[in-house]
């Protein structure tokens, strides 16, 4: 033990600051892994984590870090199966109702949020019968 480490009051093991991969956080109603790089103060034997207000914040960021990189790959997944399906970005978008561009604009700057990455998701697993379904809502 290094004069920093403390007794853990749950299970009396020691509790420091330290790095380890497999650790994860919600955030947004996600499950998502932690960098393996983040020090954290935590018990060596349970896992109880003790949080500091930095160490928040450096969490915080870290998870919403790996919730945007999370739901851009989902993104890049149902437009490339779309794609396979012949569907180009232009169609896509005027199936769904999105202005011209819109895709592109999302894919390179903007941030996706899970509705929309969610409902190409679902159009992408079957997409003829999803704008089939969509053609059927637009008539009277
Ligand atoms: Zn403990």
């Amino acid at each position: 033990m290094s004069p920093y480490d403390r007794v853990c009051a749950a299970c009396g093991g020691t509790v420091r600051r330290f790095a380890r991969a497999g650790r994860t956080g919600r955030y947004k109603g996600f499950e998502l892994p932690l960098p393996s790089s983040l020090e954290l103060v935590e018990c060596e034997r349970c896992g109880e984590r003790f949080v500091s207000r930095t160490d928040r914040g450096k969490i915080e960021e870290a998870l919403a870090a790996e919730y945007r990189r999370h739901l851009r790959a989902k993104l890049e997944v149902a437009l490339q199966k779309l794609d396979d399906a012949g569907f180009k970005l232009i169609d896509v978008e005027r199936e769904l109702g999105l202005s011209a561009g819109y895709l592109s604009k999302v894919r390179k700057r903007v941030e996706p949020s899970f509705q929309l990455v969610a409902l190409l998701s679902l159009v992408a697993d079957e997409p003829l019968r999803a704008t089939a379904k969509l053609h059927g809502l637009r008539r009277a």
